[in-house]
């Protein structure tokens, strides 16, 4: 694998940290031992998370193309804008963002307060937009880019979730990389690995770094987009990609991309009731916070599999922290009864 012959711009604090869930696993039987790996404060960027570290490889390439301006898209409360917003003012660059109407939730504020509130802070050109959800490439965000060439500036398009970019399987290919180093300081392997899934290039990224020592079915995507079949077809075709630009050398199959689908309900960025009981369960244990469109769905999903017994008795399993706390300003209704 040669992830190191890729540039890569620093915008995260260096490796996240990774620690016990000590009272959540006693809570859950003590059997099974749960920890985190926490990208929800990987950067000094506006709370950075997972998108930051994508970031890292998209980065070097719009600044070798002299671009000045960063273009992406996302939900309403989308943590991918937020993040390119905090990327764009650290690099003295423009940035434009076009967010669209993916969640079928309304409440006082939800497009005043959390990500859309820090991308209007750091000076992003937000635009609001009435399309729907979906994960593909959008013909809005084509438009806000030709705005800018109108305007004779430069613009770099990032794609929803950096999915759709070439290079944005390649940070979390270096997730893997920096797990494995710490497992050797720990002085244990992790047996599975728990992450949350829309776009697909975090998980796609996470197999290909993970199949590097045998371990890509070990990666137990759980899904937050509602619509798994597109979402599973996207992780495969970003793994198989990324897995080809890095020479990863054993072929990525469709057995390979593990996710579960049963967490995602009623829809995407909508909570169930056992979503905000996860939420709260963590929160409450851990003192570690995750938000209802997509952590408290992953905490969910990780707390559902290990009271079914997916885990063997004396698993440790890693779940992956990535991200997108501001959300949950946006949310404040579900959440007045604590
Ligand atoms: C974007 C995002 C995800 C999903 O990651 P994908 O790479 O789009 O599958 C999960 N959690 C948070 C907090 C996110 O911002």
């Amino acid at each position: 694998m040669n992830l190191s012959a890729f540039p890569r711009y620093p915008l995260t604090f260096g490796p996240s940290p990774i620690h016990p869930l000590q009272r959540l696993s006693q809570h859950l039987g003590g059997a099974v031992s749960l920890y985190a790996k926490r990208e929800d404060c990987n950067s000094g960027l506006a709370f950075g998370g997972n998108k930051t570290r994508k970031l890292e490889y998209l980065i070097p390439q719009a600044l070798a193309e002299g671009c000045d301006t960063l273009v992406s898209i996302g939900g309403i409360q989308s943590n991918q804008t937020r993040q390119v917003a905090a990327v764009a003012a650290h690099l003295g660059m423009k940035c434009v963002l076009v967010q669209e109407k993916w969640v079928n939730y309304a409440e006082l504020g939800y497009d005043q307060v959390g990500n859309i509130q820090l991308s209007r802070i750091l000076g992003a050109d937000v635009r609001l937009d009435p399309a729907g959800f979906d994960i593909g490439i959008r013909p809005s965000w084509e438009r806000a880019m030709q705005e800018v060439r109108e305007a004779g500036g430069k613009p770099f398009p990032i794609p929803a979730g950096c999915s759709e970019h070439p290079l944005g399987g390649l940070g979390f290919v270096g997730f893997a990389e920096e797990v494995r180093a710490q497992e050797a300081a720990l002085g244990f392997q992790f047996d599975y690995i728990v992450v949350c899934s829309v776009t697909g290039s975090t998980q796609a990224g996470m197999v290909v770094g993970f199949a590097a020592d045998g371990r890509a079915r070990r990666v137990i995507g759980i899904d937050a987009s509602a619509t798994p079949d597109k979402t599973h077809a996207q992780i495969l075709r970003i793994a198989q990609q990324t897995a080809d630009r890095v020479a990863l050398g054993v072929p990525i199959t469709a057995e390979d991309v593990v996710l579960d689908p049963r967490f995602a309900g009623p829809e995407y960025g909508l909570p169930s009731e056992d979503t905000l009981e996860a939420i709260r369960l963590c929160a409450r244990l851990e003192g570690m916070l995750t938000d209802p469109v997509y952590e408290g769905k992953s905490m969910q999903g990780l707390i559902g599999l290990v009271r079914e017994g997916f885990f063997p008795a004396g698993s440790r399993v890693l779940y992956a922290h990535l991200g997108g706390v501001p959300a949950l300003n946006a949310y404040s209704e579900l959440f007045r009864q604590g």
